[in-house]
């Protein structure tokens, strides 16, 4: 088999395939009848797991705090009330989603799609301006990996300790420390997935059907299954998942162009590399600045090496950065031989001000127009949403039926979605055909928040209009307010 492998590969798999996979001479193994050409290349990599370094800085700092914003909005949010309900509630069973003082049917489902886009939009936004922003500093892998090694760290050690820990004998020590850290990661797992519930399932009921064991089954599985993919994700998947796993890793290239910050090596400063005492003058030795400490490599969460340029699986959190800046400190040379830079400005040297001034360039304007614009939609739509739903489905049973009076009858159901917080009366009306009349009551009260299925009779005058369908319309008025919501139907004229 002469398949040239390593060539078809990118540039990153193949420096991975060159570490780890072996190339064997066919020709060795099976003789001298195969070609002297013919390689059999293994396509398996072996995993090698990456023991990240505590690194502390700006970066760090910045990361850091996104993990505590983002999980206290996470773990914190199902447990705010407003009113005589959960703040944040999306009850499925019910068909009602609630947002603080917001309640969204399934017919509001707009709203989501609008959610939606202007997430893609921030995120080509932030991607052109800054790189993997997400990934490095708020995407919930990043965000629980980080908390596990954090565990991790506590129990274990720093990377020496933790590999000097997997690389020694079976004693009672590792025995403990391993069954200690992951109890913690289950513990924070389970939590997760019981917290993720709670957006579903209110989550004070959850908890004391947690209490007495008497949680559905349904409930019991999602918190298993997303305790267990958290578990999973962040105690041992960690960077195979950004770089096998996430889709956005590998798109990303379609979003940077040249003056997209990126975590970037400073090639020109740094080269040739290598180690040499603090004292000694990097020229006279004909030295870079980098002094080949690998500390980088020893931070970055998904082993890769940052002075081999800009690759896929780097997810721009800045470790690498943060450390180089102590090591340049130590050292007594200018901060920055790794740095946030943009391609062009590392090309002509630009200053930070040249490149800040690159970042209104047309693509950027675009998507922040773009994005400005559904955001203004958006937020215009829910001003004036009407807080009233109306469906409207007609009696398939009997399509039309002559009635007392000699009149001609269709039935309908309507189902009124109260979506305000108080008990509301409405009106219901009909009108379309000359002659029509609502013939059952016209008035209906329903709940906060809650959907009434109404049954409707329309009748019209026997021989008042032609055989066939024509169209009729339903208003529903808020009696006393504005909320008002005509719904198109249909009234059947048999021949
Ligand atoms: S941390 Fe800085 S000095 Fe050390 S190897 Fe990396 S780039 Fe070179
Ligand atoms: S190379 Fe640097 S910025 Fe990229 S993932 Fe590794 S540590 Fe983070």
């Amino acid at each position: 088999m002469s398949e040239p492998l390593l060539s078809s590969h990118k540039a990153g798999k193949a420096r991975e395939a060159r570490k780890v996979i072996p190339i064997q001479p066919v020709a060795a193994a099976q003789g001298a009848a195969a070609g002297a050409q013919d390689v059999e290349v293994s396509l398996y990599a072996a995993h090698q797991k990456v023991y990240p370094r505590t690194v502390s800085g700006p970066f760090s700092n910045w990361r850091w705090a996104l993990v505590w914003l983002t999980q206290i909005v996470f773990y914190g949010l199902p447990w705010l009330e407003w009113g005589q309900r959960q703040a944040v509630l999306f009850d499925l069973a019910a068909r009602r989603f609630y947002l603080f003082g917001l309640v969204l049917y399934p017919q509001d489902f707009i709203y989501l799609t609008g959610l939606l886009v202007i997430s893609a939009l921030s995120l080509f936004l932030f991607t052109a301006l800054a790189g993997r922003l997400w990934c490095g500093y708020a995407c919930p892998q990043t965000v629980y990996t980080e908390i596990f090694l954090w565990i991790e760290r506590k129990v274990e050690g720093d990377r020496s300790a933790r590999l000097r820990l997997d690389g020694a004998a079976f004693s009672l020590e590792k025995l403990v420390k391993k069954w200690f850290k992951h109890l913690l990661w289950l513990m924070v797992a389970l939590w997760t997935g019981f917290t993720f519930v709670g957006y579903f399932s209110p989550v004070r009921e959850l908890g004391m059907d947690f209490l007495q064991t008497r949680m559905g089954s349904w409930e019991v599985f999602w918190v298993l299954f997303y305790g267990l993919a958290t578990y999973g994700n962040a105690g041992f998947m960690r960077e195979q998942v950004c770089k096998y796993m996430c889709p956005y890793a590998r798109f990303q290239s379609a979003m940077f162009d040249a003056d997209t910050m990126i975590v970037s090596y400073d090639e020109t400063r740094g080269e040739p590399r290598g180690a040499r005492s603090r004292s000694a003058d990097p020229r006279a030795l004909a030295l870079g600045e980098c002094v080949d400490c690998t500390l980088c490599v020893q931070v970055c969460p998904t082993g890769i090496d940052i002075r081999q340029g800009l690759q896929y699986e780097c997810i721009g959190c800045g470790a690498c950065a943060d450390v180089c800046d102590t090591v340049m400190d130590k050292l007594g040379y200018p901060r920055g031989l790794v740095r946030y830079t943009t391609q062009n400005g590392m090309q002509h040297r630009w200053s930070r001000a040249q490149m800040l001034r690159r970042a209104l360039r047309p693509r950027v304007l675009v998507y922040s127009a773009i994005l400005g614009l559904v955001c203004l939609a958006m937020a215009f739509s829910l001003a004036v949403r009407t807080p009233l739903k109306v469906d409207v489905v007609r009696d398939r049973v009997a399509l039309a039926r002559i009635v007392e009076g000699g009149k001609l009858e269709n039935v309908y159901r309507l189902q009124v979605m109260n979506a305000t917080e108080q008990t509301q009366h409405y009106r219901i009306t009909a009108r379309g055909l000359p002659g029509l009349v609502l013939a059952s009551d016209p008035e209906t009260r329903v709940g906060p928040a809650e959907s009434r299925w109404v049954a409707v009779r329309l009748q019209l005058p026997y021989g008042s209009a032609a055989a066939g369908s024509h169209a009729v319309h339903f208003d529903v008025a808020e009696v006393g307010g504005t909320a008002h919501v005509s719904e198109k139907s249909v009234f059947i004229v048999p021949r």
